[in-house]
Protein backbone atom coordinates (compact mmCIF):
# COMPACT_ATOMS: atom_id res chain seq x y z
CA UNK A 1 0.00 0.00 0.00
CA UNK A 2 1.42 3.43 -1.05
CA UNK A 3 -1.35 6.27 -0.49
CA UNK A 4 -3.59 6.77 1.85
CA UNK A 5 -7.01 8.81 1.39
CA UNK A 6 -7.96 11.22 3.98
CA UNK A 7 -11.72 12.48 4.03
CA UNK A 8 -11.71 16.17 4.86
CA UNK A 9 -14.59 18.03 3.25
CA UNK A 10 -18.23 16.22 4.40
CA UNK A 11 -21.69 17.84 2.96
CA UNK A 12 -19.97 21.23 2.37
CA UNK A 13 -18.24 21.29 5.86
CA UNK A 14 -14.42 21.62 6.52
CA UNK A 15 -13.81 18.58 9.06
CA UNK A 16 -12.36 19.02 12.28
CA UNK A 17 -8.21 19.06 11.29
CA UNK A 18 -7.32 17.06 14.50
CA UNK A 19 -7.48 13.30 13.46
CA UNK A 20 -6.72 14.73 9.92
CA UNK A 21 -3.25 16.27 10.73
CA UNK A 22 -1.99 12.94 12.94
CA UNK A 23 -3.66 10.48 10.39
CA UNK A 24 -1.59 12.42 7.84
CA UNK A 25 1.32 12.13 9.63
CA UNK A 26 1.08 8.71 10.47
CA UNK A 27 0.69 7.89 6.95
CA UNK A 28 3.92 9.65 6.23
CA UNK A 29 5.71 7.76 9.34
CA UNK A 30 4.89 4.30 7.68
CA UNK A 31 5.91 5.74 4.36
CA UNK A 32 2.93 6.09 2.57
CA UNK A 33 1.57 9.60 0.58
CA UNK A 34 -1.32 11.31 2.01
CA UNK A 35 -4.11 12.44 -0.07
CA UNK A 36 -7.66 14.18 0.78
CA UNK A 37 -10.87 13.16 -0.35
CA UNK A 38 -14.42 14.64 -0.06
CA UNK A 39 -18.11 14.37 -0.06
CA UNK A 40 -18.85 18.04 -1.47
CA UNK A 41 -22.59 17.60 -1.94
CA UNK A 42 -23.74 14.51 0.11
CA UNK A 43 -24.71 10.96 -1.52
CA UNK A 44 -27.76 10.83 -2.54
CA UNK A 45 -28.53 7.38 -1.27
CA UNK A 46 -26.14 6.59 1.24
CA UNK A 47 -26.37 9.75 3.23
CA UNK A 48 -25.51 9.98 6.99
CA UNK A 49 -26.90 12.72 8.96
CA UNK A 50 -25.79 11.47 12.01
CA UNK A 51 -21.92 11.95 10.15
CA UNK A 52 -22.65 15.66 9.32
CA UNK A 53 -24.94 18.51 9.19
CA UNK A 54 -25.23 19.70 5.77
CA UNK A 55 -23.57 23.22 5.43
CA UNK A 56 -26.45 25.52 5.68
CA UNK A 57 -25.71 26.73 1.68
CA UNK A 58 -27.00 23.25 1.22
CA UNK A 59 -30.36 22.89 -0.03
CA UNK A 60 -32.93 20.05 -0.82
CA UNK A 61 -33.20 18.50 -4.28
CA UNK A 62 -36.37 18.34 -6.39
CA UNK A 63 -36.30 16.15 -9.25
CA UNK A 64 -38.50 16.33 -12.34
CA UNK A 65 -40.15 13.07 -11.79
CA UNK A 66 -41.69 14.53 -8.10
CA UNK A 67 -38.65 13.34 -5.66
CA UNK A 68 -37.46 15.71 -3.10
CA UNK A 69 -34.22 15.06 -0.99
CA UNK A 70 -30.71 15.45 -0.37
CA UNK A 71 -27.34 15.06 -1.88
CA UNK A 72 -26.45 15.03 -5.57
CA UNK A 73 -27.00 18.66 -5.97
CA UNK A 74 -25.91 21.94 -5.97
CA UNK A 75 -27.04 25.60 -5.39
CA UNK A 76 -25.16 28.55 -5.92
CA UNK A 77 -23.17 29.52 -3.92
CA UNK A 78 -22.14 25.97 -2.23
CA UNK A 79 -20.05 26.20 -5.52
CA UNK A 80 -18.21 29.32 -3.92
CA UNK A 81 -17.91 27.86 -0.66
CA UNK A 82 -16.27 24.70 -1.48
CA UNK A 83 -13.44 26.87 -4.14
CA UNK A 84 -12.62 28.66 -1.10
CA UNK A 85 -12.44 24.98 1.05
CA UNK A 86 -10.34 23.76 -1.26
CA UNK A 87 -7.96 26.45 -1.16
CA UNK A 88 -7.61 26.16 2.42
CA UNK A 89 -6.95 22.71 2.30
CA UNK A 90 -4.74 23.66 -0.09
CA UNK A 91 -2.63 26.26 2.34
CA UNK A 92 -3.10 23.22 4.99
CA UNK A 93 -1.66 20.22 3.54
CA UNK A 94 0.15 21.55 0.28
CA UNK A 95 0.34 20.48 -3.10
CA UNK A 96 -2.03 17.23 -2.78
CA UNK A 97 -4.29 14.93 -5.25
CA UNK A 98 -8.19 15.77 -3.55
CA UNK A 99 -10.45 13.26 -5.11
CA UNK A 100 -14.47 14.56 -5.03
CA UNK A 101 -16.12 11.19 -4.06
CA UNK A 102 -19.18 10.47 -6.64
CA UNK A 103 -21.64 12.18 -5.09
CA UNK A 104 -20.04 14.99 -6.95
CA UNK A 105 -23.07 14.38 -9.69
CA UNK A 106 -26.46 15.23 -9.98
CA UNK A 107 -28.93 12.63 -10.30
CA UNK A 108 -29.76 10.27 -7.82
CA UNK A 109 -28.82 6.81 -9.09
CA UNK A 110 -26.84 5.56 -12.70
CA UNK A 111 -29.52 5.46 -14.75
CA UNK A 112 -31.81 8.39 -14.01
CA UNK A 113 -31.40 11.70 -15.56
CA UNK A 114 -30.34 14.61 -13.01
CA UNK A 115 -30.92 17.70 -12.48
CA UNK A 116 -32.96 20.12 -10.09
CA UNK A 117 -36.17 21.72 -10.90
CA UNK A 118 -36.57 23.97 -7.94
CA UNK A 119 -37.99 27.40 -8.23
CA UNK A 120 -34.53 28.30 -7.60
CA UNK A 121 -33.19 26.18 -10.63
CA UNK A 122 -36.56 26.22 -12.60
CA UNK A 123 -35.83 30.32 -12.71
CA UNK A 124 -32.23 29.97 -13.62
CA UNK A 125 -32.89 27.08 -16.52
CA UNK A 126 -35.59 28.78 -18.01
CA UNK A 127 -33.01 32.60 -18.03
CA UNK A 128 -30.18 30.63 -19.41
CA UNK A 129 -31.72 28.71 -22.33
CA UNK A 130 -34.72 31.16 -23.07
CA UNK A 131 -37.50 28.81 -21.94
CA UNK A 132 -41.22 30.16 -22.21
CA UNK A 133 -43.70 28.33 -19.02
CA UNK A 134 -44.77 26.43 -21.34
CA UNK A 135 -41.48 24.75 -23.25
CA UNK A 136 -40.57 24.21 -19.42
CA UNK A 137 -43.58 22.16 -18.74
CA UNK A 138 -42.94 20.18 -22.51
CA UNK A 139 -39.22 19.35 -20.44
CA UNK A 140 -40.57 18.39 -17.50
CA UNK A 141 -43.09 15.90 -19.62
CA UNK A 142 -39.71 14.77 -21.89
CA UNK A 143 -37.47 14.25 -18.64
CA UNK A 144 -40.57 12.12 -17.32
CA UNK A 145 -41.17 10.32 -20.30
CA UNK A 146 -37.41 9.63 -21.51
CA UNK A 147 -38.27 11.38 -24.52
CA UNK A 148 -35.10 11.74 -26.39
CA UNK A 149 -35.86 15.46 -27.72
CA UNK A 150 -33.68 18.40 -28.07
CA UNK A 151 -35.03 19.69 -25.23
CA UNK A 152 -34.06 17.02 -22.94
CA UNK A 153 -30.41 17.01 -24.65
CA UNK A 154 -29.85 20.43 -23.56
CA UNK A 155 -31.58 20.19 -20.11
CA UNK A 156 -28.43 17.31 -19.77
CA UNK A 157 -26.04 19.49 -21.62
CA UNK A 158 -26.74 22.40 -19.30
CA UNK A 159 -26.16 20.29 -16.00
CA UNK A 160 -22.89 19.07 -17.08
CA UNK A 161 -22.27 22.90 -17.49
CA UNK A 162 -23.00 22.69 -14.47
CA UNK A 163 -21.25 20.56 -12.47
CA UNK A 164 -18.18 21.11 -14.90
CA UNK A 165 -18.36 24.42 -13.86
CA UNK A 166 -18.27 24.02 -10.23
CA UNK A 167 -15.18 21.65 -10.50
CA UNK A 168 -13.54 24.56 -12.52
CA UNK A 169 -14.02 26.61 -10.07
CA UNK A 170 -12.56 24.10 -6.94
CA UNK A 171 -9.62 23.42 -9.47
CA UNK A 172 -9.07 27.49 -10.19
CA UNK A 173 -8.91 28.35 -6.61
CA UNK A 174 -6.10 26.24 -5.69
CA UNK A 175 -4.23 25.56 -8.68
CA UNK A 176 -1.95 23.37 -6.93
CA UNK A 177 -3.88 20.38 -6.29
CA UNK A 178 -4.68 17.64 -8.27
CA UNK A 179 -8.43 17.53 -8.19
CA UNK A 180 -9.95 14.17 -9.32
CA UNK A 181 -13.55 12.95 -10.10
CA UNK A 182 -15.00 9.87 -8.87
CA UNK A 183 -17.56 8.32 -11.70
CA UNK A 184 -20.36 5.99 -10.44
CA UNK A 185 -20.91 3.16 -11.70
CA UNK A 186 -22.61 3.72 -15.49
CA UNK A 187 -22.21 7.23 -14.13
CA UNK A 188 -22.23 9.61 -17.40
CA UNK A 189 -23.88 13.18 -18.88
CA UNK A 190 -27.37 12.34 -17.87
CA UNK A 191 -25.87 12.82 -13.92
CA UNK A 192 -23.93 15.85 -14.59
CA UNK A 193 -21.25 14.21 -15.74
CA UNK A 194 -19.70 15.37 -19.53
CA UNK A 195 -17.08 12.24 -19.41
CA UNK A 196 -14.59 13.76 -22.12
CA UNK A 197 -14.23 17.12 -19.65
CA UNK A 198 -12.55 14.81 -16.99
CA UNK A 199 -9.81 12.99 -19.43
CA UNK A 200 -7.31 14.72 -18.09
CA UNK A 201 -7.92 14.58 -14.50
CA UNK A 202 -7.72 12.31 -11.84
CA UNK A 203 -10.32 9.63 -12.54
CA UNK A 204 -12.05 6.76 -10.51
CA UNK A 205 -14.18 4.51 -12.76
CA UNK A 206 -16.96 3.34 -11.94
CA UNK A 207 -18.02 0.26 -10.02
CA UNK A 208 -20.65 -1.34 -8.09
CA UNK A 209 -20.58 -5.01 -7.33
CA UNK A 210 -19.63 -4.52 -3.70
CA UNK A 211 -21.07 -7.78 -2.14
CA UNK A 212 -20.80 -11.29 -2.91
CA UNK A 213 -24.76 -11.34 -3.79
CA UNK A 214 -24.35 -8.55 -6.56
CA UNK A 215 -20.69 -9.67 -7.45
CA UNK A 216 -21.72 -13.56 -8.23
CA UNK A 217 -23.92 -13.73 -10.83
CA UNK A 218 -21.71 -13.51 -13.99
CA UNK A 219 -23.38 -10.96 -15.76
CA UNK A 220 -22.49 -8.77 -12.95
CA UNK A 221 -18.71 -9.13 -13.56
CA UNK A 222 -19.36 -8.40 -17.05
CA UNK A 223 -21.19 -5.23 -16.26
CA UNK A 224 -18.92 -4.02 -13.69
CA UNK A 225 -16.24 -4.66 -16.59
CA UNK A 226 -17.88 -3.04 -19.45
CA UNK A 227 -18.77 0.42 -16.81
CA UNK A 228 -15.43 0.29 -16.38
CA UNK A 229 -14.58 0.04 -20.50
CA UNK A 230 -16.74 2.31 -20.77
CA UNK A 231 -14.85 5.07 -18.74
CA UNK A 232 -11.72 4.09 -19.60
CA UNK A 233 -12.74 6.17 -23.18
CA UNK A 234 -12.82 8.96 -21.86
CA UNK A 235 -9.64 8.97 -18.88
CA UNK A 236 -5.89 8.31 -18.87
CA UNK A 237 -4.24 5.12 -17.90
CA UNK A 238 -2.03 6.51 -15.64
CA UNK A 239 -4.33 9.14 -14.27
CA UNK A 240 -7.35 6.16 -13.91
CA UNK A 241 -8.17 4.67 -10.06
CA UNK A 242 -10.31 1.42 -9.42
CA UNK A 243 -12.98 1.75 -6.56
CA UNK A 244 -12.34 -1.31 -5.57
CA UNK A 245 -14.83 -1.27 -2.60
CA UNK A 246 -16.58 -4.09 0.18
CA UNK A 247 -19.75 -2.99 1.22
CA UNK A 248 -21.53 -3.46 3.56
CA UNK A 249 -18.44 -4.79 5.70
CA UNK A 250 -17.07 -8.39 4.72
CA UNK A 251 -19.44 -8.90 2.25
CA UNK A 252 -17.35 -8.97 -0.62
CA UNK A 253 -15.46 -12.29 -0.17
CA UNK A 254 -11.70 -12.12 -1.00
CA UNK A 255 -11.68 -13.91 -3.68
CA UNK A 256 -14.38 -12.32 -5.44
CA UNK A 257 -12.53 -8.73 -4.16
CA UNK A 258 -8.93 -10.27 -5.64
CA UNK A 259 -10.88 -10.97 -8.47
CA UNK A 260 -11.94 -7.24 -9.57
CA UNK A 261 -8.35 -7.01 -10.04
CA UNK A 262 -8.67 -8.49 -13.77
CA UNK A 263 -11.55 -5.58 -14.29
CA UNK A 264 -8.17 -3.68 -13.88
CA UNK A 265 -5.96 -5.51 -16.13
CA UNK A 266 -8.48 -5.60 -19.33
CA UNK A 267 -9.25 -2.11 -18.68
CA UNK A 268 -5.71 -1.12 -17.83
CA UNK A 269 -6.61 0.92 -14.90
CA UNK A 270 -3.35 1.47 -13.11
CA UNK A 271 -4.25 2.64 -9.72
CA UNK A 272 -6.02 -0.03 -7.23
CA UNK A 273 -7.96 2.42 -4.66
CA UNK A 274 -9.41 0.36 -1.87
CA UNK A 275 -12.08 2.18 -0.85
CA UNK A 276 -13.40 0.60 2.65
CA UNK A 277 -12.22 -1.22 5.25
CA UNK A 278 -9.81 -5.08 4.02
CA UNK A 279 -10.00 -7.40 6.31
CA UNK A 280 -6.23 -8.10 7.64
CA UNK A 281 -6.67 -11.65 6.67
CA UNK A 282 -7.28 -10.59 2.90
CA UNK A 283 -3.83 -9.10 2.09
CA UNK A 284 -1.92 -11.86 2.14
CA UNK A 285 -4.31 -13.30 0.23
CA UNK A 286 -4.22 -10.16 -2.34
CA UNK A 287 -0.57 -10.13 -2.67
CA UNK A 288 0.46 -12.66 -5.18
CA UNK A 289 -2.62 -12.05 -6.88
CA UNK A 290 -1.85 -8.32 -7.00
CA UNK A 291 1.80 -8.87 -8.27
CA UNK A 292 0.68 -11.53 -10.93
CA UNK A 293 -1.97 -8.77 -12.10
CA UNK A 294 0.60 -6.03 -12.12
CA UNK A 295 2.85 -8.45 -14.39
CA UNK A 296 -0.10 -8.88 -16.85
CA UNK A 297 -0.97 -5.51 -16.92
CA UNK A 298 3.17 -4.12 -17.44
CA UNK A 299 3.18 -6.57 -20.25
CA UNK A 300 -0.32 -5.50 -22.19
CA UNK A 301 -0.43 -1.80 -21.23
CA UNK A 302 -0.67 1.12 -24.07
CA UNK A 303 -1.48 -2.04 -26.40
CA UNK A 304 -5.05 -2.12 -27.93
CA UNK A 305 -7.31 -4.81 -27.50
CA UNK A 306 -8.82 -6.01 -30.41
CA UNK A 307 -11.66 -8.28 -31.55
CA UNK A 308 -14.52 -8.77 -33.56
CA UNK A 309 -16.89 -8.45 -30.80
CA UNK A 310 -17.44 -4.60 -30.47
CA UNK A 311 -18.07 -2.54 -26.90
CA UNK A 312 -20.00 0.66 -27.84
CA UNK A 313 -21.87 3.03 -25.32
CA UNK A 314 -22.82 5.54 -27.42
CA UNK A 315 -24.42 9.69 -26.43
CA UNK A 316 -28.13 8.40 -26.44
CA UNK A 317 -26.89 5.57 -23.71
CA UNK A 318 -25.13 8.20 -21.44
CA UNK A 319 -27.58 10.89 -22.18
CA UNK A 320 -31.17 9.34 -21.43
CA UNK A 321 -32.79 6.95 -18.31
CA UNK A 322 -31.20 3.88 -18.42
CA UNK A 323 -28.07 2.71 -17.19
CA UNK A 324 -28.58 -1.67 -18.50
CA UNK A 325 -25.87 -2.71 -20.98
CA UNK A 326 -25.86 -5.22 -23.13
CA UNK A 327 -22.64 -6.76 -21.85
CA UNK A 328 -22.25 -10.77 -21.26
CA UNK A 329 -21.06 -11.00 -24.81
CA UNK A 330 -17.77 -10.05 -22.79
CA UNK A 331 -17.79 -13.31 -21.52
CA UNK A 332 -18.19 -15.27 -24.64
CA UNK A 333 -14.35 -16.39 -25.27
CA UNK A 334 -14.24 -14.23 -28.11
CA UNK A 335 -11.90 -11.00 -28.40
CA UNK A 336 -13.53 -7.74 -28.27
CA UNK A 337 -12.24 -4.32 -28.67
CA UNK A 338 -14.10 -0.46 -27.30
CA UNK A 339 -15.18 1.64 -30.12
CA UNK A 340 -16.44 5.20 -29.54
CA UNK A 341 -18.72 4.98 -32.68
CA UNK A 342 -20.17 2.20 -34.40
CA UNK A 343 -17.39 0.70 -36.52
CA UNK A 344 -17.42 -1.00 -39.88
CA UNK A 345 -17.11 -4.77 -38.87
CA UNK A 346 -17.97 -7.10 -36.45
CA UNK A 347 -20.31 -7.91 -34.27
CA UNK A 348 -21.45 -4.41 -31.90
CA UNK A 349 -24.49 -5.66 -28.68
CA UNK A 350 -26.32 -2.69 -28.31
CA UNK A 351 -28.33 -1.00 -25.33
CA UNK A 352 -31.44 -0.04 -25.60
CA UNK A 353 -31.47 3.57 -25.50
CA UNK A 354 -28.19 2.95 -28.57
CA UNK A 355 -30.98 0.65 -30.24
CA UNK A 356 -33.26 3.41 -30.28
CA UNK A 357 -30.95 6.23 -31.67
CA UNK A 358 -29.58 4.09 -34.46
CA UNK A 359 -33.49 3.25 -34.96
CA UNK A 360 -33.90 7.16 -35.40
CA UNK A 361 -31.04 7.37 -37.70
CA UNK A 362 -28.77 9.41 -35.19
CA UNK A 363 -26.08 7.12 -35.63
CA UNK A 364 -25.73 4.86 -38.41
CA UNK A 365 -23.80 1.79 -38.34
CA UNK A 366 -20.33 1.32 -41.28
CA UNK A 367 -20.60 -2.37 -41.47
CA UNK A 368 -21.10 -3.70 -38.21
CA UNK A 369 -23.83 -5.98 -37.29
CA UNK A 370 -25.72 -4.51 -34.73
CA UNK A 371 -28.11 -6.90 -31.95
CA UNK A 372 -30.95 -5.28 -29.38
CA UNK A 373 -31.71 -7.69 -27.12
CA UNK A 374 -35.05 -9.82 -27.56
CA UNK A 375 -36.83 -7.39 -24.70
CA UNK A 376 -35.94 -4.17 -27.27
CA UNK A 377 -38.51 -2.46 -28.09
CA UNK A 378 -36.99 -1.71 -31.31
CA UNK A 379 -38.58 -3.37 -34.56
CA UNK A 380 -35.96 -3.61 -37.18
CA UNK A 381 -33.14 -5.17 -35.81
CA UNK A 382 -32.16 -8.22 -34.91
CA UNK A 383 -32.30 -9.24 -31.32
CA UNK A 384 -30.61 -11.71 -29.11
CA UNK A 385 -31.09 -12.95 -25.89
CA UNK A 386 -28.65 -11.53 -23.88
CA UNK A 387 -28.03 -15.61 -22.37
CA UNK A 388 -24.77 -17.83 -22.77
CA UNK A 389 -27.16 -20.28 -24.72
CA UNK A 390 -27.77 -17.74 -27.14
CA UNK A 391 -24.30 -15.88 -27.47
CA UNK A 392 -22.90 -19.77 -28.02
CA UNK A 393 -25.19 -20.90 -30.62
CA UNK A 394 -24.58 -17.68 -32.07
CA UNK A 395 -20.74 -17.85 -31.74
CA UNK A 396 -21.14 -21.52 -33.68
CA UNK A 397 -22.28 -19.38 -36.66
CA UNK A 398 -19.15 -17.61 -36.83
CA UNK A 399 -16.33 -19.74 -35.57
CA UNK A 400 -15.71 -20.97 -38.76
CA UNK A 401 -14.81 -16.97 -39.99
CA UNK A 402 -12.94 -16.52 -36.78
CA UNK A 403 -10.75 -19.32 -37.65
CA UNK A 404 -10.25 -18.45 -41.37
CA UNK A 405 -9.31 -14.37 -40.31
CA UNK A 406 -7.07 -15.74 -37.78
CA UNK A 407 -9.28 -14.72 -34.64
CA UNK A 408 -8.64 -16.26 -31.33
CA UNK A 409 -11.31 -17.59 -29.09
CA UNK A 410 -12.30 -20.13 -26.63
CA UNK A 411 -12.57 -23.55 -28.08
CA UNK A 412 -14.92 -24.50 -24.69
CA UNK A 413 -18.42 -22.71 -24.31
CA UNK A 414 -18.14 -21.66 -20.91
CA UNK A 415 -17.96 -18.08 -19.51
CA UNK A 416 -14.49 -16.46 -20.30
CA UNK A 417 -13.28 -12.82 -20.70
CA UNK A 418 -11.00 -12.71 -23.62
CA UNK A 419 -8.96 -10.07 -24.16
CA UNK A 420 -6.50 -9.96 -27.45
CA UNK A 421 -3.69 -7.68 -28.05
CA UNK A 422 -2.15 -8.22 -31.26
CA UNK A 423 1.06 -5.26 -30.74
CA UNK A 424 2.29 -7.58 -27.59
CA UNK A 425 1.32 -10.88 -29.21
CA UNK A 426 -0.58 -12.05 -25.99
CA UNK A 427 -4.39 -13.01 -25.23
CA UNK A 428 -5.30 -12.25 -21.54
CA UNK A 429 -8.02 -14.94 -19.99
CA UNK A 430 -10.56 -13.95 -17.35
CA UNK A 431 -12.48 -17.56 -15.96
CA UNK A 432 -15.90 -16.01 -14.00
CA UNK A 433 -16.51 -19.08 -12.69
CA UNK A 434 -15.95 -20.11 -9.17
CA UNK A 435 -14.56 -23.76 -10.34
CA UNK A 436 -11.69 -24.00 -12.30
CA UNK A 437 -11.56 -24.75 -15.89
CA UNK A 438 -8.96 -26.44 -18.75
CA UNK A 439 -9.82 -24.07 -21.84
CA UNK A 440 -8.14 -24.54 -25.19
CA UNK A 441 -7.32 -20.87 -26.54
CA UNK A 442 -7.55 -21.29 -30.46
CA UNK A 443 -5.51 -19.09 -33.29
CA UNK A 444 -6.33 -20.57 -36.95
CA UNK A 445 -4.89 -24.28 -36.26
CA UNK A 446 -3.00 -23.68 -33.39
CA UNK A 447 -4.00 -24.32 -29.93
CA UNK A 448 -2.62 -24.10 -26.39
CA UNK A 449 -4.46 -25.12 -23.12
CA UNK A 450 -4.54 -24.33 -19.94
CA UNK A 451 -6.04 -24.64 -16.69
CA UNK A 452 -7.34 -21.67 -14.74
CA UNK A 453 -7.94 -21.54 -11.30
CA UNK A 454 -11.66 -20.03 -9.90
CA UNK A 455 -12.27 -16.81 -11.35
CA UNK A 456 -8.38 -16.09 -11.98
CA UNK A 457 -6.31 -15.02 -15.43
CA UNK A 458 -4.04 -16.19 -17.60
CA UNK A 459 -1.92 -15.46 -19.93
CA UNK A 460 -0.95 -16.63 -23.40
CA UNK A 461 1.93 -15.17 -25.30
CA UNK A 462 2.40 -16.29 -28.85
CA UNK A 463 5.74 -17.33 -30.34
CA UNK A 464 7.12 -16.72 -33.63
CA UNK A 465 6.18 -19.57 -34.91
CA UNK A 466 2.07 -18.88 -34.51
CA UNK A 467 2.02 -21.07 -30.86
CA UNK A 468 0.74 -19.67 -27.93
CA UNK A 469 2.51 -20.28 -24.62
CA UNK A 470 0.70 -19.67 -20.92
CA UNK A 471 3.35 -18.10 -18.75
ZN1 LIG B 1 -32.75 23.53 -7.21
Amino acid sequence: MSDLWLTTIVYGNLPDFGPIDQAARRARELGMTPHLLSMPFGHPVAIDFDHGAFHPACKPVQRAGGYQGWGGSFHHPLDEILAEENRKLYERFGPCDHFLDDDFRLADSPGSVGGCVCPQCEEAYCRAAGLTRQRWNELLDDLRGNNPSELHRQWVDYQCDLLYGCFRRLEEAAPEVDLGIMVMYMGSERSGIRLDAYREKLFRVGELMFSDRDYDPTINKTRELFSVLTHRRFSLPGRTFSETTNFPDNALSKENMASKLAVSTFADVRNTMFMCCVPADYWPFFEPKMKKEARYQEILKNHPAKGPFKHYWGDAARYFIGDVSNSLFLAAGVPFEVCSELPDDGWTFLGENDARALERGEIASKGTKCFARTDSRTGRFEKMDETFESLFAFRRTILPRLRRENIPYIEEEVPIVLGWYPDARAALLWNLQKSAVTVHLRRGEQTAATEIPPLETALAREGADGGWTFI
